[in-house]
């Protein structure tokens, strides 16, 4: 007779974290901790951060305080929706208040690839829909996964390339 077994497959997922309001530093750190302490949830690697000017709908506003943004590598045996679920809990649980899309926040945290199909819903879109062309996510991506892919778009190193954009990097001690 077959013996049940439990399997617990961890799979590699590329997560981005921004922030522009109040201790932005403080914050990603806490956000990192708070990821690895998620059951099934294991941070791998994680990059150093990167500072831009704030991004609208219409283009860069100067006037609104500037971006810190990182990525991390990790490895996670929940699911995609579920881990979603998860992380806007750690975005509640630090402070944020979701209001206008793509307003300041004190924390963003996005997937930006998960192992496994693609996927295409009102509530979760894998690969993220905009990774390819913010150099914010690629630059520390490349960082930390020298030869990353974005499903559907190519090379991480060339998509970087194509954004002719350089972010600063922001002077600080490692997140993990
Ligand atoms: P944005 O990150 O685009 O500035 P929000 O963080 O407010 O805006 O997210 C808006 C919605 O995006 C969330 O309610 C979430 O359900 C959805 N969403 C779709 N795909 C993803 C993804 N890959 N990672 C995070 N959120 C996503
Ligand atoms: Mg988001």
């Amino acid at each position: 007779m077959a013996r049940q077994q439990r399997m617990r497959v961890e799979l590699p997922v590329v997560l981005a974290l921004g922030s522009n309001l109040g201790d932005r530093e403080a914050t990603i750190r806490e956000a990192v901790r708070a990821i690895d302490a998620l059951p099934g949830v294991k941070v791998v690697k994680a990059s150093g951060l990167v500072e831009t000017p704030a991004l609208k709908p219409d283009g860069v506003d100067v006037d609104a305080p500037a971006y810190l943004n990182a990525v991390i590598a990790v490895r996670s045996a929940i699911g995609a929706a579920e881990l979603l679920r998860e992380l806007q809990g750690i975005e509640r649980a630090l402070g944020r208040v979701r209001g206008i899309r793509w307003g300041d926040r004190t924390l963003d945290i996005d997937i930006i690839a998960f192992a496994g199909p693609p996927i295409d819903e009102p509530e979760l879109t894998i690969p993220h829909p905009r990774a390819n062309e913010r150099a914010f996510v690629l630059a520390p991506w490349l960082e930390i996964e020298p030869d990353a892919l974005l499903p559907g778009h190519g090379s991480v190193a060339d998509l970087l390339a194509a954004t002719g954009e350089h972010p600063d990097p922001y002077p600080a001690e490692p997140l993990t």
